[in-house]
């Protein structure tokens, strides 16, 4: 007879570890006890030594679907009590290294079931099982039990209490599990005619089939949805949010919808439909029948597939009425502002832009937005990484000791708390251009504090002294370090990569606050987790026009033309229609006097400008559409080849000569597609030259910030980098934007405490 206790270290909270534990041991038949203890799950294993050792085998060949065990610590115990039966003990505490599992998208078994007639929970809006429904989104505190959720409102019914106590269920121990009978219940918001439950949902079809717009409450929030076919009901979405360009995602009835309007390759299928369920950009076909206006001029298209139950009822229901197979669902909140998710948000922010809100009675108590995902080199990119995949840790093999707290960027922010060696990405905060957006950030640093049960020694922020998150860094109290924003970008690139190492950062990106106290966003700085030194940029140039320069992109170009061209630029800017006849006197004062004007160095106004110039975007109306339609004109060329025949390099990443060359060819009648496709090129092999000219003895080079969203950019520069020797850095699941600059910070902020520096 041989007694071991094991710890299993990972996501084993929330995802059925013992339940599935005890399945193991009976199959083995084994006695002992398993618990959840917060960090980790114990477990006490007796029988005849190679049944022990069966089951030890068979919880790490064998563990929760939804389970992602990191480590198992296994000992022998000599001295043990006789245990008679397997049990599973109720949740004691201790304090550590939490795991806390993300949002789960409803598995196969439940969906089925949701469609059942002869199943209990036939349609039922809020069907779940230990193996899919939300986790992050309802916890109040670890360890993951119904008490310390919003489910404990919502009593068990007596069937749903059997099944939650009975092993042989799929259900046993499922933290949510509810039915019709007992489980939370839809509605809709402030409606005179009191609709709830059934008669709700076929209210919102009714809506949503004859072209109405309607709010849902989903896991981590509101969303926003429409019929994706109807030109009127979209358009009548955009004036109402005031969104004139910038692309919906679509929710698709199945994967044979999704095939039908996009082009996919088996891993995009298969994330598609796993349990993670993001926002995947696809190429779109070019017969898909969509609404135009779903995403104006753009080539591809955010896609999901339904992943809480209540998105799937949407679709399909007892009541007769024909859905479209395709559903705008946008982010329910006013833009700039975090995305809704209480009924006083919904009915202060988004019930103007609603035929109908369908609300529910279970809390949200995390935001989570839908995570939305690229690809590059055949593998995820992500742009926004949130429900499904915060708060995933990332574990560093350095070893760190203690913890702090980053606050993130301004833009698209999100927080990361960083104990010891492991970090953790929050969720999508979204932009802090106001205070609401603030206050979003510093309760949601707060609850996570409390569910990972630490509190920080050190806060890190943004060298910016007027973003609202360096503010609500401030109010923290703690001890706090800034860190250069284009170098916390190269840093949550090395963060990701767990490179600890001297690198060359290519951070490109839309601005940020430089050392000097200039703009900067075109940097190459030569970095490691301690310090950075500014090795160079893209040439500087003036941006006039003040917070107007970030959306009009034509501006940029005006002033960065005078710059270039001199006493040729009045004939030079008006040939390329960049202003009107007779207005050039007044933008020339402007930049001579340098009123409202800025030295700036950043590579996102410099996409904006060229787009102008190629007479492709003029303006933003929304953050990198021009930019973006640059990249994918440049994307329709096939001339490949760009001879050219200036230096790139100087004392700056020459772009000067680059524009330059490119209005000569723009005037004398090149395809602005090659030319789109030349600047790319260009800038790349021209920042790749500068690194090789700049690197000493550093063979590796990191590439991060917002403009490598662009992932025609990436690829061009990645390759002329490895063409030089370099070994390249690029991000994966961590996005380039500002969202991922956070873990770039904490990882500064772990290295400082290491140090000693605080
Ligand atoms: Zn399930
Ligand atoms: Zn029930
Ligand atoms: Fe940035």
């Amino acid at each position: 007879m041989k007694t071991m206790r094991l710890k299993v270290y990972g996501i084993v909270q929330g995802v059925g570890m013992r339940p599935v534990v005890a399945r193991h041991a009976t199959a083995c038949g084994i006695t002992g006890t398993v618990a959840n203890l917060g960090p980790y799950v114990e477990i006490f294993a007796q029988g005849d030594e190679d049944r022990v050792d069966d089951f030890v085998r068979l919880i790490e060949e064998e563990p929760p679907k939804r389970a992602a065990i990191l480590k198992v610590d296994a000992r022998t115990l000599d001295d043990a009590p006789i245990y008679e039966s397997f049990e599973i003990i109720e949740s004691g505490k201790t304090s550590g290294e939490i795991f806390v599992s993300p949002d789960i998208a409803i598995c196969d078994e439940c969906l089925e079931e949701l469609f059942d007639k002869g199943n209990r929970r036939y349609l039922h809006p809020f069907i779940n099982c230990t193996c899919c429904g939300p986790r992050l989104t309802i916890l109040d505190s670890l360890p993951y039990d119904r008490e310390r959720t919003s489910m404990k409102e919502f009593p068990m019914c007596e069937k749903c209490a059997k099944e939650y106590h009975d092993p042989a269920t799929r259900r046993y121990d499922a933290q949510p599990v509810c039915c019709n009978d007992c489980g939370p219940e839809v509605f809709i918001l402030d409606d005179p005619e009191e609709r709830r439950g059934r008669d709700a949902i076929i209210y919102a079809r009714k809506l949503l089939s004859e072209g109405g717009i309607v709010a849902i409450k989903g896991i981590g929030g509101f969303h926003i949805a429409c019929d994706a076919y109807n030109e009127d009901a979209v358009r009548r979405l955009r004036e109402l949010k005031h969104r004139p360009a910038k692309p919906f995602a679509v929710m698709m009835r199945s994967l044979d919808s999704v095939k039908a309007h996009c082009e996919t390759t088996a891993l995009q299928e298969e994330i598609l439909r796993g349990h993670q369920k993001p926002i995947i950009l696809l190429p779109r076909k070019e017969g898909s029948d969509l609404a135009r206006g779903v995403a104006p001029g753009n080539p591809s298209l955010g896609v999901m597939l339904p992943y809480a139950p209540l998105q799937s009822l949407l679709f399909d229901y007892d009541d007769g009425i024909k859905m479209p197979d395709a559903l705008v669902m946008t982010s329910g909140n006013v833009s700039g502002l975090p995305i809704c998710r209480d009924d006083d948000d919904a009915r202060r922010e988004i019930a103007r832009f609603c035929d109908a809100i369908l609300t529910h009675d279970r809390k949200i108590r995390i935001r989570a937005d839908d995570s939305v995902m690229d690809f590059f080199e055949g593998k995820p990119y992500m742009i926004r990484r949130s429900r499904g995949y915060a708060p995933l840790p990332y574990m560093m093999s350095e070893d760190f000791k203690g913890s702090v707290i980053a606050y993130g960027g301004e833009l698209k922010n999100t927080f990361c708390i960083g104990v010891n060696n492991l970090f953790y990405p929050s969720s999508y905060i979204g932009d802090l251009t106001d205070l609401r957006g603030k206050a979003v950030l510093a309760e949601s640093v707060e609850r996570m504090e409390t569910l990972l049960e630490t509190k920080p020694q050190l806060a890190v922020c943004d060298l910016h002294p007027s973003y609202n998150s360096s503010l609500a860094a401030e109010e923290s109290g703690l001890p706090l370090v800034r860190v250069q924003h284009h170098y916390a970008h190269i840093l949550s690139c090395m963060a990701e990569n767990d490179y600890h190492g001297d690198c060359i950062g290519i951070s490109f990106d839309g601005t940020g606050y430089g050392t000097d106290g200039t703009i900067w966003g075109g940097e190459v700085l030569r970095c490691n987790p301690s310090g950075f030194e500014r090795l160079g940029s893209i040439r500087p140039f003036l941006q006039t026009g003040g917070d107007i320069a970030s959306k009009e992109g034509w501006r940029i170009a005006v002033s960065m033309l005078i710059g270039i061209f001199g006493s040729r630029s009045e004939e030079v800017i008006e040939k390329l229609g960049l202003i009107k006849n007779g207005t050039f006197k007044t933008y020339k004062a402007m930049y001579d006097g340098k009123i409202n004007s800025v030295i700036s160095t950043s590579a996102g106004r410099l996409f904006d400008a060229v787009s102008a110039i190629l007479g492709i975007r003029y303006e933003n109306t929304f953050e990198g559409e021009a930019s973006t339609a640059l990249m994918y004109e440049a994307m329709k060329c096939n001339y490949h080849v760009c001879a050219c025949d200036y230096e790139l390099i100087g004392e700056y990443v020459e772009t000067d000569q680059i524009v330059k060359d490119l209005v000569l060819r723009r005037l004398a009648g090149e395809d602005p597609r090659e030319l789109a496709y030349r600047f790319h090129r260009l800038l790349g092999e021209a920042a790749a030259e500068f690194v090789s000219a700049n690197a000493g003895t550093v063979r590796t080079a990191a590439l991060s910030g917002g403009c490598y969203q662009n992932t025609l950019l990436l690829d061009v520069t990645k390759k002329a980098l490895t063409n030089r020797g370099f070994k390249v850095l690029t991000h994966g699941l961590i996005p380039p934007n500002d969202g991922g600059i956070s873990i770039g910070q904490a990882f500064y902020g772990m290295n400082k405490l290491k140090n000693g520096g605080i």
